[in-house]
């Protein structure tokens, strides 16, 4: 399913378990996050309805490396990965900020005034669990403390249900 955020950012979720998968049609068509496998077929339908198809997606974003997050990278032939690691290579209006707790790798990204958070935090207050592998109760403590003092007027966490 798709819900418009704004004139050109996407959500994408599912009711199968998996990550919600955004679309932002910038001057690139970048992705951020890709759900699980099993949403596979829905994600590529939901994108026709965007106009696209996996190989016009030229950036995705992760925000962590997790299962529910990464299942579809691989269909995203002509995509530029970004992670952690490579932060440099992101398209400029994209700004990231890196919030650890949940994973070592957690990143979040603004973009003008949508947060894309991961699972760092989600809505109504919730935050991500820290008791999986790299998880850290203090760092992410902080990483919220990070976030609260961005502008942004929208939440675009990386589960809704
Ligand atoms: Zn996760």
């Amino acid at each position: 399913m798709i819900s418009k955020i704004s004139p050109n950012v996407f959500q994408l979720y599912f009711d199968t378990f998996g990550s919600t998968a955004y679309v932002l049609k910038l001057n690139k068509n970048i992705m951020i996050d890709t759900s699980t496998e099993d949403n596979r077929k829905e994600l590529i339908e939901d994108l026709k309805q965007l106009g696209l198809k996996p190989e016009n997606i030229e950036f995705v974003i992760l925000t962590h490396n997790h299962w529910d997050h990464t299942g579809n990278l691989n269909i995203f032939k002509n995509a530029k990965i970004i992670t952690a690691d490579n932060l440099s290579d992101l398209p400029s209006d994209i700004k990231p900020i890196k919030t650890p707790g949940h994973t070592q790798d957690s990143l979040c990204f603004l973009y003008k005034d949508i947060l894309f958070s991961g699972d760092t935090i989600f809505h109504e207050g919730g935050r991500g669990r820290t008791d999986l592998k790299g998880g850290n109760e203090k760092q992410i403590q902080e990483s919220i403390k990070k976030l609260k003092t961005l502008k942004y007027n929208i939440l675009c966490p990386g589960h809704i249900n």
